[in-house]
């Protein structure tokens, strides 16, 4: 076969000008990139600023090296089926081209200043069309389920994020000056209002009683009477004593090789301790990490479920993989996210929830 076909040789006509220079953000759709188009195809470009998108193609040229697998879970998701490489958007194929249509701003000479090229900083640009809704839209085109489905519930989520960064604006969670108060705040936090938590931080900090050292060396009853003010003071106390042993023990008190960790292995290992269940350990991944895990609580379930989007089973895994697979995979994306459903939680969409007064309830079924 591979005689029977022409060698190819492909050129470069240009080069992308993007602020995107790692995995796609969560606003790419609205970044604003130039094509640069060598000088000696200048003349070819004459007339494009009758179109107002375009398709432009691209060699991914970061696009992972390696056997290309014939098989892939689009999207690089697990929960998606197996199927066949070229019916997914995998980078990772025999000749690793992007395609993407894109709205045409500018044209400034041999510039082309254009909206949402999902394209890295740096890409050679192999070619450019213009977009004819004509030939280029298919009124009755087909997918399969599983990704109208996907697709749905993604749009959905990125709405919902929108709507609710332009009603409450960044939250800059989390709030604490270095990883252990993190690490402790998360665990006071259990079943306690963040005003409390500050109270008990503070009886901490004014003890000298913030590091794991502190914590090993006071009695009990003392770590109990200072975290008081956030309730389940006992408790707690013992599942903050737990945590100082166990970095002590295993990590010499270290939190940066212990933060160091892959996300899996760290998860692991945060639920060995004492007192840190799912909800604890990922927000600790994701704040004191910084690792990209999107944290369940309560307060999500309960918004997610009004608003329609209830995964099939109840569980936290359920849920988080609702949000990780909808979602880029991006830490601040997730930390923001979080933290704007607790801020519409606690405001409006409460136990009885203020419709009225919510940015969501022209998108939400339970609005009344
Ligand atoms: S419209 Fe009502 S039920 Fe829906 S998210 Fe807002 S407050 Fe919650």
């Amino acid at each position: 076969m591979a005689n029977e076909l022409p060698d190819m040789t492909l050129k470069p006509i240009g080069v992308v000008r993007s602020k995107i220079a790692q995995p796609p953000q969560p606003d790419e759709g609205k970044v604003i990139s130039e094509i640069v188009v060598d000088s000696s195809l200048t003349e070819a470009l004459d007339g494009v600023e009758g179109f107002s998108h375009i398709v432009v193609l691209y060699w991914m040229h970061q696009a992972p090296a390696g056997k290309v697998p014939t098989k892939v879970h689009p999207m690089g998701k697990q929960e998606f089926p197996l199927v066949g490489l070229f019916v997914t958007r995998s980078p990772q194929r025999p000749n690793p081209i992007g395609v993407s249509t894109v709205r045409l701003l500018q044209r400034r000479g041999n510039i082309l200043v254009v909206q949402g090229l999902d394209a890295f900083d740096g890409t050679p640009v192999i070619d450019i069309k213009p977009y004819i809704p004509e030939y280029d839209s298919v009124a009755e085109a087909k997918v399969p389920q599983w990704l109208t489905k996907a697709c749905g519930i993604s749009q959905k989520l990125q709405d919902i994020y929108h709507r609710l960064m332009d009603c409450y604006g960044p939250q800059h969670w989390w709030p604490a000056e270095e990883p252990f108060e993190m690490i402790v705040g998360a665990i006071l936090t259990q079943s306690a209002a963040w005003v409390n938590v500050e109270k008990a931080i503070t009886n901490l900090k004014a003890a000298k009683a913030l590091s794991p050292e502190a914590l090993r060396r006071l009695p009990l009853p003392e770590v109990a009477a200072l975290i008081h003010p956030c309730g389940y003071y006992n408790a707690k106390a013992l599942k903050l004593k737990s945590l100082a042993h166990w970095l002590g023990e295993r990590y010499g008190d270290n939190l940066d090789k212990l933060l160091a960790n892959n996300i899996d292995d760290l998860r692991q290992q945060l639920f060995s301790i004492h007192g840190i269940g799912q909800e604890t350990a990922d927000s600790i991944i994701l704040y004191g990490a910084n690792k990209p895990v999107f944290v369940i609580d309560a307060y999500t379930r309960r918004i997610i479920d009004r608003i329609g989007l209830a995964p099939e089973t109840n569980s936290y895994t359920a849920y988080q993989t609702l949000f990780m697979h909808g979602l880029p995979t991006d830490s601040e994306l997730f930390k923001e996210y979080h933290a704007l459903l607790v801020c519409l939680a606690k405001n409006v969409c409460r136990s009885r929830p203020l419709c009225q007064q919510c940015c969501l309830n022209n998108i939400c079924p339970s609005h009344r």
